[in-house]
């Protein structure tokens, strides 16, 4: 399957081959983790909690179910959901009074509890997250990690003394963004999204899109600013300084699963998977060259390299098992496992390990003494290279247009006078979705696309996945 061909085919196929996912379970859009699927989830999930914890946030687990009734009292917000809610409507026999919401995200969930915790201003910043799944009823078509209906997913959800604490959280969720896209090799826009098409019930939504290699894009999360919008109808007050009650000002951040997926579509290659080395399950993979009359030599160089490694925190696994090394090279590229390291008697002989670089397929070796700062050194290459073609490819798929005839397969910016009637008819016309515009300024001359009018405002538009 080739990628450049059918990204989507091949994408899917890419899931399979290399086993991250088993979508065979009996319930659309509910797949299995499998084992591999899940170290690399794990990985993810362990960069989110190192980052949240170092910046003050505590983690929580609210319960899976809502009651309607609080589901129910941010009017946007369940206008936003109601048709993609799961409902749980019996217990047992019984049909409930209150029928309870399975969580699609946990506003309504957190919120009546918030207004219990928050008392006085020295509780504030309130500052939570928590890692789980949340459902929600997809009606298209399907996809591992990009388009499920029960999402593993990562949301934190902080409280304020007024709008410009907030303001100074969401500066910080940017921030912890970044050393999580760096980790993954991402490159991404922040967006903030049009009216029409941010939260429901968020004062403002900056959304998070990467470029896919087929000329779309995927939201990977987003951050929001709720000013008082949900402090107001779940009544999460404070008594300040002053001694008066005042309405917290709220923000928070999601990711899901769908990182994941970004990971595969945007560094995979028409062999497989190419993980970034930080959330390879394996970053290193040790094929020895085996011959019979020196087996017990090589394979006790292999297992010295593997100790070396594993004792410096290198994730490295062994390929012992009894196969060519040619099928044991295409399993783990499948695999998408950062660097290979062979080990035969030529090489013994002469005193180096060969490598081979899984993003380039680049070639060399080093002295079996400097195994350690070698790998490392070359990871860390490989860790840089991966996020420069990324950003390069996402760069170079940015395209400035000036007219609705003839648009690119690629992410189109434009300028826009900021009318919603003018932002429909785009939609209207070209097909695409409206991202949103530049989160921090970027500066623009010209005249709305749809209206003419000078605008000093660009805007971002890109089909989706
Ligand atoms: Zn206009």
């Amino acid at each position: 399957m080739k990628k450049d061909e059918d990204f989507g085919e091949w994408y899917n196929d890419i899931v399979e081959r290399a086993n991250l996912s088993d979508k065979r379970y009996p319930i659309k859009g509910m797949n299995v983790w499998t084992p591999y699927g899940w170290r690399i989830m794990r990985q993810i999930d362990q960069f989110i909690r190192e980052e949240l914890d170092a910046t003050d946030h505590d983690e929580v687990c609210f319960p899976l179910l809502i009651p309607e009734t609080e589901f129910q009292k941010e009017k946007d917000h369940i206008k936003g959901f109601d048709a993609e809610v799961f409902w749980v409507t019996h217990a047992g026999l019984n049909e409930l009074d209150v029928r309870m919401v399975m969580r699609p995200t946990s506003e309504t969930a957190m919120y009546p509890m918030f207004a219990l915790w928050v008392r006085s201003h020295t509780d504030l910043p309130l500052k939570t997250y928590q890692l789980v799944n949340t459902f929600r009823y997809e009606t298209k078509m399907t996809r591992p990690f990009i388009r499920v209906r029960e999402i593993h997913f990562f949301e934190s959800h902080t409280c304020h003394v007024d709008y410009d604490d907030a303001e100074r959280q969401v500066d910080e969720d940017f921030s912890i963004l970044e050393n999580l896209m760096d980790r993954l090799c991402l490159p991404y826009l922040l967006l903030k999204r049009t009216d029409w098409d941010k939260f429901p019930g968020a004062y403002y939504t900056v959304g998070i899109d990467t470029y896919m290699p087929n000329g779309r894009t995927l939201q990977l999360g987003s951050i929001h600013h709720y000013r008082d919008n949900f402090s107001k109808p779940y009544e999460i007050r404070y008594e300040n300084a002053e001694g008066e009650w005042e309405y917290v000002h709220q923000t928070t951040y999601g990711m899901s699963e769908r990182l994941v997926g970004a990971v595969v579509g945007v560094h995979g290659d028409d062999k497989g998977l190419v993980l970034p080395p930080d959330v390879a399950p394996f970053q290193v993979v040790i094929v020895p060259i085996l011959k019979k009359e020196h087996y017990d030599e090589i394979n006790k160089a292999a297992a010295d390299l593997l100790s070396q490694l594993k004792k410096a925190g290198i994730r490295a696994h062994l390929d012992d098992r009894d196969d060519r090394p040619g099928s044991k090279f295409f399993d783990w590229e499948i695999k998408g496992v950062s660097l290979r390291l062979e080990l035969g008697l030529h090489d013994i002989q002469n005193d180096v390990v060969t490598y081979a670089r899984r993003d380039t397929g680049d070639k060399g070796s080093f002295p079996p003494t400097e195994t350690v700062t070698s790998v490392t050194s070359i990871l860390a290459s490989i860790k840089a290279d991966m996020r420069a073609r990324a950003t390069e490819s996402m760069n170079s798929g940015i395209v400035i247009i000036d007219s609705m005839e003839n648009i690119p397969e690629s992410i189109v910016k434009f300028g826009w006078c900021g009318d919603e009637a003018c932002g429909h008819a785009l939609e209207e016309r070209t097909e695409l979705n409206i991202l949103g515009t530049p989160r921090n300024d970027e500066t623009f001359q010209g005249r709305c696309l749809v209206c003419s009018r000078e605008t000093s405002t660009v805007a971002y538009a890109a089909r989706t996945m």
